[in-house]
């Protein structure tokens, strides 16, 4: 039997080259196996997609400032928020921070908020560049895609910088539906045939707040978000590596997307946290994937 533990599974991340410690906490460098197996994972859910028609999209890790307002980011998770500042001022004026900057001491003081903050989900630049009439089909897309998170914390499976392969579904409440239904399975499917222990859960968001506790008691009733869960350092609570989510008309509203006969597009994204599955098949199957089992091998490298 594995046994859990974030500190043991940290430092045994560290000590066989997959994480290179930076210093803040939950920002790392990868390691050239760590990134061989993470790419290999991504090129498998985008070889799935072969013979859909899904759009393969790129976006850089910054979005614009005013996505984070529309949407209630800012009211639900404010305190996650990575916002991108920089200096504005005279040449004077650049004296304070380049003595602070020198001495080690905090600028942020001397400095302006931009039109720019980082993404903190693969699919939040998308939604935007949908305003106006989407066909009956609707729009399927893919990004893979840099997302921060102001979330310190010494779990390895916590970070504050990470990729995720996300797929968007755009388009009638049915189509959307039934796209999230397929994906749960699928999505379970993919993770299970790796030989990982992957079950799906119904789960929340971290809304800030006291207001927060009923916008998550709202989206659990309404089985807004699922996650597949894979054992990684606790057991008892096991790491979500794969979201869903099905947004309704949120977003629809809000950027004026609607379909032909004039209803409001609805949407719903899946999303794999690409480190977390690294991390989860580490964990299981050992730190050396050459000793991997066959059939989890032959998928990721075929
Ligand atoms: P969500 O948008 O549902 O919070 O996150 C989508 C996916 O990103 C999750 O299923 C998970 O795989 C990954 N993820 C979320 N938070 C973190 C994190 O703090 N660190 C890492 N490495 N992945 C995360
Ligand atoms: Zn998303």
């Amino acid at each position: 039997m594995p046994t859990y533990d974030a500190k043991a599974f940290h430092d045994d991340l560290v000590a066989h080259g997959l994480l290179i410690p930076t210093g803040p906490l939950g920002v790392f460098g990868r390691g050239p196996v760590f990134e061989r197996v993470a790419e290999a994972f991504d090129a498998l859910i985008v070889r799935g997609l072969k013979g859909e028609e899904v759009e393969r999209l790129s976006f850089p890790p910054v979005m614009d400032q005013r996505i984070m307002g529309r949407t209630g980011y800012m009211d639900s998770f404010p305190t996650l928020c990575g916002s991108i500042h920089s200096f504005v001022g005279s040449e004077r004026e650049s004296r304070a921070i380049s003595q602070q900057a020198g001495a080690g001491e905090p600028w942020g003081e001397t400095l302006q908020q931009t039109d720019l903050v980082m993404s903190p989900a693969a699919c939040y630049p998308f939604y935007p560049t949908c305003t106006g009439s989407v066909s009956a089909n609707g729009r399927h897309v893919t990004m893979l895609g840099w997302v921060y998170r102001q979330e310190p914390s010494t779990e390895p499976t916590r970070l504050r910088s990470f990729r995720m392969r996300e797929c968007v579904r755009v388009g009638t409440p049915e189509a959307v539906l039934a796209w999230r239904d397929e994906w749960l399975e699928r999505g379970v499917a993919i993770l299970g045939n790796l030989a990982l222990p992957a079950h799906v859960s119904v789960a929340a968001d971290p809304f800030f707040g006291r207001g927060g506790k009923m916008l998550a008691a709202g989206q659990i009733e309404q089985k807004l978000k699922f996650e597949v869960l894979i054992p990684v350092i606790s057991l008892e609570q096991p790491t979500a590596c794969c979201s869903f989510n099905y947004h309704q008309d949120k977003f629809g509203l809000e950027f004026d997307i609607h379909l032909p006969d004039g209803r409001t597009a609805h949407s719903a994204c899946i999303g794999f946290g690409l480190e977390r599955v690294v991390m989860a098949l580490l964990k299981t199957h050992g730190f050396d994937p050459d000793g991997w089992p066959a059939s989890v091998r032959s998928q990721l490298w075929p």
